[in-house]
Protein backbone atom coordinates (compact mmCIF):
# COMPACT_ATOMS: atom_id res chain seq x y z
CA UNK A 1 0.00 0.00 0.00
CA UNK A 2 0.99 3.17 -0.73
CA UNK A 3 1.54 5.79 2.59
CA UNK A 4 0.57 8.70 0.92
CA UNK A 5 -2.83 6.81 0.00
CA UNK A 6 -3.26 6.00 4.04
CA UNK A 7 -6.29 8.18 5.71
CA UNK A 8 -4.34 8.43 9.00
CA UNK A 9 -1.20 9.96 9.78
CA UNK A 10 1.17 9.60 12.68
CA UNK A 11 1.33 12.11 15.68
CA UNK A 12 4.43 13.66 16.93
CA UNK A 13 3.11 13.27 20.80
CA UNK A 14 1.18 11.78 22.62
CA UNK A 15 -2.65 12.50 22.79
CA UNK A 16 -2.70 13.99 26.81
CA UNK A 17 -5.32 11.53 28.46
CA UNK A 18 -3.24 8.60 27.38
CA UNK A 19 -0.98 6.73 30.16
CA UNK A 20 -0.75 3.21 28.81
CA UNK A 21 2.48 3.20 26.76
CA UNK A 22 0.53 0.57 24.58
CA UNK A 23 -2.30 3.25 23.78
CA UNK A 24 0.18 6.11 23.01
CA UNK A 25 2.16 4.08 20.39
CA UNK A 26 -0.80 2.82 18.84
CA UNK A 27 -2.74 6.57 18.74
CA UNK A 28 0.74 8.27 17.24
CA UNK A 29 1.04 5.27 14.74
CA UNK A 30 -2.50 5.91 13.79
CA UNK A 31 -3.12 2.30 14.78
CA UNK A 32 -6.50 2.82 16.91
CA UNK A 33 -8.36 5.81 17.91
CA UNK A 34 -10.40 6.58 20.99
CA UNK A 35 -13.76 7.07 21.11
CA UNK A 36 -14.17 6.88 24.71
CA UNK A 37 -12.62 5.65 28.12
CA UNK A 38 -11.93 2.18 26.92
CA UNK A 39 -13.93 2.11 23.21
CA UNK A 40 -11.30 2.24 20.86
CA UNK A 41 -11.91 2.09 16.75
CA UNK A 42 -9.04 -0.42 14.71
CA UNK A 43 -7.87 2.41 12.03
CA UNK A 44 -6.39 0.58 8.86
CA UNK A 45 -3.11 -0.11 10.32
CA UNK A 46 -4.41 -1.62 13.45
CA UNK A 47 -6.61 -3.79 11.98
CA UNK A 48 -4.06 -5.80 10.37
CA UNK A 49 -2.77 -6.22 13.24
CA UNK A 50 -5.86 -7.68 14.64
CA UNK A 51 -6.13 -10.00 11.68
CA UNK A 52 -3.05 -11.44 12.29
CA UNK A 53 -3.54 -12.23 15.44
CA UNK A 54 -7.39 -13.18 14.83
CA UNK A 55 -5.61 -15.44 12.06
CA UNK A 56 -3.30 -17.43 14.50
CA UNK A 57 -5.91 -17.75 17.30
CA UNK A 58 -7.93 -19.06 14.31
CA UNK A 59 -6.10 -21.31 12.79
CA UNK A 60 -4.85 -23.16 16.30
CA UNK A 61 -8.74 -23.86 17.33
CA UNK A 62 -9.36 -24.97 14.41
CA UNK A 63 -6.47 -27.38 14.82
CA UNK A 64 -8.39 -28.56 17.91
CA UNK A 65 -11.33 -28.97 16.31
CA UNK A 66 -12.95 -25.64 17.27
CA UNK A 67 -15.98 -25.05 15.07
CA UNK A 68 -15.88 -20.95 14.36
CA UNK A 69 -19.23 -19.04 14.36
CA UNK A 70 -20.52 -16.06 15.01
CA UNK A 71 -23.33 -15.78 18.22
CA UNK A 72 -25.28 -12.57 18.67
CA UNK A 73 -24.01 -9.20 20.58
CA UNK A 74 -27.52 -8.31 22.18
CA UNK A 75 -28.79 -10.67 24.85
CA UNK A 76 -32.82 -11.50 26.21
CA UNK A 77 -32.26 -10.73 29.52
CA UNK A 78 -33.80 -14.56 30.06
CA UNK A 79 -30.81 -15.70 29.41
CA UNK A 80 -28.54 -13.94 32.53
CA UNK A 81 -31.59 -14.95 34.48
CA UNK A 82 -31.41 -18.38 34.16
CA UNK A 83 -27.76 -18.47 35.71
CA UNK A 84 -28.32 -15.47 38.33
CA UNK A 85 -25.71 -13.57 36.13
CA UNK A 86 -28.65 -10.45 35.12
CA UNK A 87 -26.82 -8.54 38.26
CA UNK A 88 -22.42 -9.06 37.36
CA UNK A 89 -21.48 -5.64 38.11
CA UNK A 90 -19.44 -5.44 34.76
CA UNK A 91 -22.41 -6.17 32.58
CA UNK A 92 -24.02 -3.37 30.49
CA UNK A 93 -27.87 -3.30 30.31
CA UNK A 94 -29.76 -2.16 27.26
CA UNK A 95 -33.24 -0.46 27.77
CA UNK A 96 -34.98 -0.72 24.68
CA UNK A 97 -36.83 2.92 23.02
CA UNK A 98 -40.35 3.42 25.07
CA UNK A 99 -39.59 0.66 27.82
CA UNK A 100 -38.70 1.73 31.38
CA UNK A 101 -36.48 -1.09 32.62
CA UNK A 102 -33.53 -2.62 30.41
CA UNK A 103 -34.94 -6.13 28.82
CA UNK A 104 -31.53 -6.42 27.08
CA UNK A 105 -27.53 -6.80 28.09
CA UNK A 106 -25.02 -6.66 25.67
CA UNK A 107 -22.50 -9.51 25.50
CA UNK A 108 -19.61 -9.90 27.60
CA UNK A 109 -19.58 -13.74 27.26
CA UNK A 110 -21.63 -16.46 25.89
CA UNK A 111 -22.17 -19.13 28.04
CA UNK A 112 -25.89 -19.07 28.21
CA UNK A 113 -26.33 -18.35 24.55
CA UNK A 114 -24.43 -21.66 23.42
CA UNK A 115 -25.85 -23.74 26.22
CA UNK A 116 -29.42 -22.76 24.56
CA UNK A 117 -28.36 -23.41 21.10
CA UNK A 118 -26.57 -26.88 22.27
CA UNK A 119 -29.54 -28.01 23.51
CA UNK A 120 -31.40 -27.95 20.62
CA UNK A 121 -29.30 -30.01 18.75
CA UNK A 122 -27.79 -32.30 21.52
CA UNK A 123 -29.66 -35.59 22.25
CA UNK A 124 -27.65 -38.39 22.75
CA UNK A 125 -23.76 -39.29 23.95
CA UNK A 126 -22.81 -39.84 19.92
CA UNK A 127 -23.41 -35.80 19.00
CA UNK A 128 -20.86 -35.45 21.81
CA UNK A 129 -18.02 -34.26 22.54
CA UNK A 130 -17.65 -30.98 20.26
CA UNK A 131 -15.93 -27.40 20.69
CA UNK A 132 -17.43 -23.98 19.35
CA UNK A 133 -15.59 -20.92 18.81
CA UNK A 134 -16.02 -17.25 17.60
CA UNK A 135 -14.06 -14.36 17.58
CA UNK A 136 -16.37 -11.30 18.82
CA UNK A 137 -16.79 -7.81 20.55
CA UNK A 138 -17.66 -8.26 23.95
CA UNK A 139 -18.80 -5.03 26.16
CA UNK A 140 -17.62 -4.51 30.47
CA UNK A 141 -18.25 -1.88 32.77
CA UNK A 142 -14.66 -1.81 33.31
CA UNK A 143 -14.24 0.71 36.41
CA UNK A 144 -11.02 1.58 35.45
CA UNK A 145 -10.63 1.71 31.75
CA UNK A 146 -6.92 3.72 31.57
CA UNK A 147 -4.92 0.96 30.22
CA UNK A 148 -5.63 1.32 26.33
CA UNK A 149 -6.08 -1.76 24.66
CA UNK A 150 -5.05 -3.96 28.08
CA UNK A 151 -8.58 -3.26 29.78
CA UNK A 152 -11.50 -1.89 26.96
CA UNK A 153 -14.81 -1.60 27.92
CA UNK A 154 -15.33 -2.97 24.78
CA UNK A 155 -12.61 -5.36 23.62
CA UNK A 156 -12.05 -8.11 21.03
CA UNK A 157 -12.09 -11.46 22.29
CA UNK A 158 -11.51 -15.09 20.80
CA UNK A 159 -14.22 -17.08 23.02
CA UNK A 160 -14.67 -21.46 22.39
CA UNK A 161 -16.91 -23.31 24.38
CA UNK A 162 -16.65 -27.25 24.60
CA UNK A 163 -19.21 -29.80 25.39
CA UNK A 164 -18.66 -33.40 26.73
CA UNK A 165 -20.03 -36.12 28.42
CA UNK A 166 -18.07 -36.28 31.24
CA UNK A 167 -15.16 -34.54 33.25
CA UNK A 168 -12.89 -36.73 32.34
CA UNK A 169 -13.56 -35.86 29.01
CA UNK A 170 -13.64 -32.29 29.71
CA UNK A 171 -10.41 -32.41 31.24
CA UNK A 172 -8.90 -34.20 28.27
CA UNK A 173 -9.99 -31.37 26.08
CA UNK A 174 -9.16 -28.66 28.51
CA UNK A 175 -5.33 -29.86 28.19
CA UNK A 176 -5.76 -29.77 24.81
CA UNK A 177 -7.00 -26.34 24.64
CA UNK A 178 -4.64 -25.42 27.24
CA UNK A 179 -1.45 -26.59 25.08
CA UNK A 180 -3.26 -25.17 21.53
CA UNK A 181 -2.92 -22.05 23.76
CA UNK A 182 0.26 -22.14 24.43
CA UNK A 183 1.23 -21.94 20.71
CA UNK A 184 -0.87 -19.20 20.28
CA UNK A 185 0.92 -16.69 22.25
CA UNK A 186 4.40 -18.44 21.07
CA UNK A 187 3.37 -17.56 17.99
CA UNK A 188 2.63 -13.87 19.01
CA UNK A 189 6.29 -13.70 20.33
CA UNK A 190 5.08 -14.11 24.06
CA UNK A 191 6.03 -16.43 27.04
CA UNK A 192 2.87 -17.13 28.53
CA UNK A 193 2.80 -18.28 32.16
CA UNK A 194 0.46 -21.45 32.59
CA UNK A 195 -1.38 -20.21 36.34
CA UNK A 196 -3.90 -21.82 38.47
CA UNK A 197 -6.52 -18.91 39.18
CA UNK A 198 -9.78 -18.72 40.70
CA UNK A 199 -12.98 -18.82 38.50
CA UNK A 200 -14.79 -15.33 38.66
CA UNK A 201 -17.92 -14.78 37.98
CA UNK A 202 -17.69 -17.90 35.79
CA UNK A 203 -17.27 -21.02 37.88
CA UNK A 204 -16.58 -22.28 41.44
CA UNK A 205 -13.69 -24.61 40.67
CA UNK A 206 -10.09 -23.51 39.81
CA UNK A 207 -9.09 -22.16 36.14
CA UNK A 208 -6.30 -21.48 34.64
CA UNK A 209 -4.75 -17.94 33.23
CA UNK A 210 -1.81 -17.41 31.06
CA UNK A 211 0.09 -14.54 32.39
CA UNK A 212 2.69 -12.59 30.47
CA UNK A 213 5.35 -10.57 32.61
CA UNK A 214 5.05 -7.35 32.48
CA UNK A 215 5.80 -4.39 35.40
CA UNK A 216 2.18 -2.73 33.66
CA UNK A 217 0.45 -6.04 34.51
CA UNK A 218 -2.52 -5.38 37.13
CA UNK A 219 -1.94 -9.48 38.62
CA UNK A 220 0.00 -10.56 40.60
CA UNK A 221 1.94 -14.01 40.15
CA UNK A 222 3.76 -16.31 42.08
CA UNK A 223 6.18 -17.93 38.92
CA UNK A 224 8.56 -21.09 40.40
CA UNK A 225 12.11 -19.62 39.04
CA UNK A 226 12.84 -23.28 38.48
CA UNK A 227 9.84 -25.40 36.53
CA UNK A 228 7.54 -22.30 36.07
CA UNK A 229 4.62 -23.45 37.55
CA UNK A 230 2.69 -20.36 39.09
CA UNK A 231 -0.21 -19.25 40.86
CA UNK A 232 -2.12 -15.82 40.81
CA UNK A 233 -2.16 -14.13 44.22
CA UNK A 234 -5.94 -14.18 44.22
CA UNK A 235 -6.13 -17.93 45.47
CA UNK A 236 -2.33 -18.33 46.35
CA UNK A 237 -0.64 -19.17 49.81
CA UNK A 238 2.71 -18.73 48.33
CA UNK A 239 4.88 -15.49 48.62
CA UNK A 240 8.09 -14.27 47.04
CA UNK A 241 10.42 -17.11 48.29
CA UNK A 242 8.31 -20.00 48.89
CA UNK A 243 9.12 -23.25 47.91
CA UNK A 244 7.24 -24.66 44.86
CA UNK A 245 4.57 -26.89 45.33
CA UNK A 246 5.91 -28.61 42.53
CA UNK A 247 9.83 -28.73 42.43
CA UNK A 248 10.81 -27.15 45.69
CA UNK A 249 12.32 -24.35 43.28
CA UNK A 250 11.99 -20.58 44.65
CA UNK A 251 8.67 -18.90 43.47
CA UNK A 252 9.12 -15.48 42.31
CA UNK A 253 6.24 -12.08 42.61
CA UNK A 254 6.07 -10.75 39.19
CA UNK A 255 3.39 -8.66 37.89
CA UNK A 256 1.49 -9.55 34.62
CA UNK A 257 -1.08 -9.50 32.20
CA UNK A 258 -3.80 -12.13 32.32
CA UNK A 259 -4.34 -12.55 27.90
CA UNK A 260 -6.08 -15.83 28.23
CA UNK A 261 -8.26 -17.68 30.93
CA UNK A 262 -9.57 -21.53 30.35
CA UNK A 263 -12.83 -22.61 32.60
CA UNK A 264 -13.80 -25.77 33.88
CA UNK A 265 -17.50 -24.98 34.06
CA UNK A 266 -19.03 -28.62 34.99
CA UNK A 267 -22.81 -28.71 34.34
CA UNK A 268 -23.91 -25.04 35.59
CA UNK A 269 -25.24 -23.98 32.50
CA UNK A 270 -26.40 -26.84 30.88
CA UNK A 271 -28.70 -27.11 33.64
CA UNK A 272 -30.07 -24.01 33.27
CA UNK A 273 -30.83 -24.32 29.77
CA UNK A 274 -32.13 -28.03 29.39
CA UNK A 275 -28.56 -28.91 27.99
CA UNK A 276 -28.67 -33.05 28.03
CA UNK A 277 -27.76 -36.24 26.32
CA UNK A 278 -29.34 -39.51 27.01
CA UNK A 279 -25.83 -41.99 27.64
CA UNK A 280 -25.40 -45.79 26.19
CA UNK A 281 -27.18 -47.25 29.15
CA UNK A 282 -30.07 -44.60 28.53
CA UNK A 283 -29.96 -42.79 31.29
CA UNK A 284 -30.22 -38.39 31.05
CA UNK A 285 -27.62 -36.81 31.98
CA UNK A 286 -26.55 -32.99 32.17
CA UNK A 287 -23.50 -31.81 29.14
CA UNK A 288 -20.58 -31.01 30.98
CA UNK A 289 -18.81 -27.71 29.84
CA UNK A 290 -16.16 -25.54 29.54
CA UNK A 291 -15.33 -22.32 28.31
CA UNK A 292 -11.97 -20.40 26.76
CA UNK A 293 -10.80 -16.89 26.46
CA UNK A 294 -8.36 -15.07 24.52
CA UNK A 295 -8.16 -11.26 25.14
CA UNK A 296 -7.41 -10.39 21.32
CA UNK A 297 -7.35 -6.93 21.23
CA UNK A 298 -5.72 -7.19 24.87
CA UNK A 299 -2.99 -9.08 23.16
CA UNK A 300 -1.97 -6.31 20.57
CA UNK A 301 -1.64 -4.20 23.58
CA UNK A 302 0.79 -6.67 25.35
CA UNK A 303 2.36 -6.65 22.22
CA UNK A 304 3.13 -3.41 22.18
CA UNK A 305 4.03 -2.91 25.93
CA UNK A 306 6.79 -5.94 25.53
CA UNK A 307 7.95 -4.94 22.19
CA UNK A 308 8.57 -1.39 22.04
CA UNK A 309 12.20 1.31 22.25
CA UNK A 310 11.93 5.01 22.45
CA UNK A 311 11.49 5.71 19.20
CA UNK A 312 8.21 3.81 18.87
CA UNK A 313 6.55 -0.14 18.17
CA UNK A 314 8.98 -3.47 16.81
CA UNK A 315 6.53 -5.50 15.92
CA UNK A 316 7.07 -9.28 15.69
CA UNK A 317 6.99 -10.55 11.88
CA UNK A 318 4.04 -12.72 12.87
CA UNK A 319 1.99 -9.54 14.48
CA UNK A 320 3.34 -6.68 11.97
CA UNK A 321 0.63 -5.07 9.71
CA UNK A 322 3.16 -5.32 6.88
CA UNK A 323 6.30 -7.04 6.37
CA UNK A 324 8.63 -4.87 4.67
CA UNK A 325 8.20 -0.26 4.79
CA UNK A 326 9.88 0.98 1.53
CA UNK A 327 11.27 4.42 1.75
CA UNK A 328 11.88 6.47 -0.97
CA UNK A 329 13.94 9.60 -0.12
CA UNK A 330 15.31 12.88 -1.25
CA UNK A 331 13.35 12.65 -4.73
CA UNK A 332 14.59 9.31 -5.72
CA UNK A 333 11.62 7.26 -7.13
CA UNK A 334 10.84 3.38 -5.12
CA UNK A 335 8.04 2.14 -7.54
CA UNK A 336 10.53 -0.82 -9.39
CA UNK A 337 11.29 -1.98 -6.01
CA UNK A 338 7.46 -1.56 -4.81
CA UNK A 339 6.09 -3.79 -7.88
CA UNK A 340 9.02 -6.59 -7.25
CA UNK A 341 7.93 -6.41 -3.60
CA UNK A 342 4.47 -7.38 -4.57
CA UNK A 343 5.27 -9.28 -7.27
CA UNK A 344 6.98 -11.28 -5.04
CA UNK A 345 4.23 -10.97 -2.26
CA UNK A 346 5.53 -9.04 0.06
CA UNK A 347 2.81 -7.06 1.87
CA UNK A 348 4.84 -3.44 2.15
CA UNK A 349 3.82 0.15 3.05
CA UNK A 350 5.66 2.27 0.65
CA UNK A 351 6.21 5.88 1.76
CA UNK A 352 6.09 7.61 -1.60
CA UNK A 353 4.93 10.97 0.19
CA UNK A 354 6.56 14.39 0.01
CA UNK A 355 8.63 14.12 3.49
CA UNK A 356 11.89 14.93 5.00
CA UNK A 357 14.39 11.82 5.23
CA UNK A 358 14.06 12.41 9.10
CA UNK A 359 10.12 12.34 9.03
CA UNK A 360 9.88 9.17 7.07
CA UNK A 361 12.57 7.89 9.67
CA UNK A 362 10.78 8.61 12.55
CA UNK A 363 7.46 7.16 10.70
CA UNK A 364 8.90 4.24 10.45
CA UNK A 365 10.19 3.90 13.64
CA UNK A 366 6.94 4.42 15.18
CA UNK A 367 4.94 2.25 13.13
CA UNK A 368 7.25 -0.58 13.96
CA UNK A 369 7.14 -2.42 10.60
CA UNK A 370 9.94 -5.47 10.54
CA UNK A 371 11.57 -4.90 7.88
CA UNK A 372 13.17 -0.85 6.58
CA UNK A 373 14.06 -0.42 3.22
CA UNK A 374 15.35 2.69 1.62
CA UNK A 375 16.16 3.55 -1.68
CA UNK A 376 17.91 7.24 -2.40
CA UNK A 377 20.66 8.99 -4.51
CA UNK A 378 23.04 8.21 -1.52
CA UNK A 379 21.95 4.16 -1.73
CA UNK A 380 22.25 4.19 -5.33
CA UNK A 381 20.97 2.95 -8.47
CA UNK A 382 19.24 -0.72 -8.28
CA UNK A 383 20.32 -0.79 -4.63
CA UNK A 384 18.27 -0.93 -1.28
CA UNK A 385 19.41 -0.43 1.97
CA UNK A 386 17.63 -2.95 3.69
CA UNK A 387 17.63 -2.68 7.83
CA UNK A 388 15.84 -4.89 10.68
CA UNK A 389 13.41 -2.54 12.43
CA UNK A 390 15.05 -4.14 15.94
CA UNK A 391 18.80 -4.14 14.70
CA UNK A 392 21.02 -0.88 14.69
CA UNK A 393 23.00 -2.37 11.46
CA UNK A 394 22.18 -1.60 7.77
CA UNK A 395 23.16 -3.38 4.75
CA UNK A 396 22.88 -2.25 1.20
CA UNK A 397 21.93 -4.80 -1.38
CA UNK A 398 20.86 -5.71 -4.56
CA UNK A 399 17.05 -6.50 -5.33
CA UNK A 400 17.55 -10.36 -5.48
CA UNK A 401 19.44 -10.17 -1.88
CA UNK A 402 16.61 -8.24 -0.66
CA UNK A 403 13.95 -10.12 -1.69
CA UNK A 404 15.52 -13.17 0.01
CA UNK A 405 16.46 -11.51 3.27
CA UNK A 406 12.89 -9.96 3.27
CA UNK A 407 10.79 -13.66 2.24
CA UNK A 408 12.90 -15.98 4.70
P1 LIG B 1 -9.58 -9.34 34.13
O1 LIG B 1 -9.32 -10.15 35.36
O2 LIG B 1 -8.33 -8.83 33.50
O3 LIG B 1 -10.62 -8.28 34.31
P2 LIG B 1 -11.32 -11.41 33.35
O4 LIG B 1 -10.71 -12.51 34.13
O5 LIG B 1 -12.53 -10.74 33.83
O6 LIG B 1 -10.19 -10.31 33.05
P3 LIG B 1 -12.16 -13.30 31.33
O7 LIG B 1 -13.60 -13.32 31.55
O8 LIG B 1 -11.30 -14.39 31.83
O9 LIG B 1 -11.56 -11.89 31.85
O10 LIG B 1 -11.94 -13.04 29.77
C1 LIG B 1 -11.10 -13.81 28.93
C2 LIG B 1 -9.96 -12.97 28.40
O11 LIG B 1 -10.45 -11.78 27.79
C3 LIG B 1 -9.03 -12.48 29.48
O12 LIG B 1 -8.06 -13.46 29.78
C4 LIG B 1 -8.43 -11.25 28.84
O13 LIG B 1 -7.35 -11.62 28.01
C5 LIG B 1 -9.54 -10.71 27.99
N1 LIG B 1 -10.21 -9.59 28.67
C6 LIG B 1 -11.05 -9.64 29.74
N2 LIG B 1 -11.48 -8.43 30.08
C7 LIG B 1 -10.93 -7.57 29.19
C8 LIG B 1 -11.00 -6.16 29.01
N3 LIG B 1 -11.74 -5.41 29.80
N4 LIG B 1 -10.29 -5.61 28.00
C9 LIG B 1 -9.54 -6.37 27.18
N5 LIG B 1 -9.43 -7.70 27.30
C10 LIG B 1 -10.11 -8.30 28.29
MG1 LIG C 1 -9.99 -14.15 33.57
Amino acid sequence: MRQSQLFTKTQKTAPKDEVAQNAQLLTRGGFIYKNSAGVYSYLPLGWRVIRNISQIAREEMDAIGGQEMLMSALHDKHYLQATGRWGVDVVYKVIAGGDKEPGFNISWTHEEILAEIAARYVNSYKDLPFAAYQIQTKFRHEPRAKSGLLRGREFLMKDLYSFHVSEEDLYRYYDRVADAYKKVFTRCGLKAYYTLAAGGDFTVSNTHEFQVESSVGEDTVYVCGKCEYAENNEISRLREGSACPKCGGAMREIKAIEVGNIFPLGAKYSKAFGLAFTDEKGEKKDVVMGSYGIGISRLMGTIVEIYHDEKGIIWPDAIAPFTAHLLALNGANGDAVYDALQKAGVNVLYDDREATPGEKFADADLIGIPWRLVVSPKVGEGKVELKRRAEKESRILGMEEVLAAVKQ
